[in-house]
């Protein structure tokens, strides 16, 4: 299971959004497992069905989230015109053991989901919203 705040989940949508059409990738940090910081990174690819993200900005934001006493706890991407299940380039690519979140804006509300990878597979996990924290 992840818990966001439902101020992450908003930058995180909206973030996602401002990048259409192409796909949006970034990571989410916090404490106790709470994920409450939205990292946007730029996606290399420029791509509506493929992100690499940024690894000098990547490794910036990796610094930042130690300095500032948080952890990572997950890493997303949009998929604009896919529903948000992984594909194949996804499960390929599976960067850190943090949860993987999938934001789809194939449909006119977006919709969010989440994965833990596990042996090369990406498992569906709960997502919990808090709106008060
Ligand atoms: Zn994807």
């Amino acid at each position: 299971m992840i818990t966001i705040t439902a101020q992450a989940y908003r930058e995180l949508a909206g973030y996602c959004v401002s990048k259409l059409p192409v796909e949006a990738c970034g990571l989410l940090s916090g404490r106790e497992g709470i994920a409450e910081t939205c990292w946007p990174i730029t996606n290399r690819e420029e791509s509506p069905t493929a992100f690499t993200m940024d690894e000098a900005e990547l490794d910036m934001v990796l610094e930042e989230i130690e300095r500032s006493g948080e952890e990572l706890v997950g890493m997303f991407h949009s998929h604009p015109t896919a529903a948000a299940k992984p594909s194949p380039f996804d499960k390929e690519h599976i960067v850190f053991p943090c949860s993987y979140l999938i934001l789809s804006l194939a449909s006119g509300r977006p919709r969010l989901r989440s994965y833990k990878p596990q042996e090369g597979e990406l498992i569906p996990e709960r997502i919990t919203i808090i709106y008060d924290k």
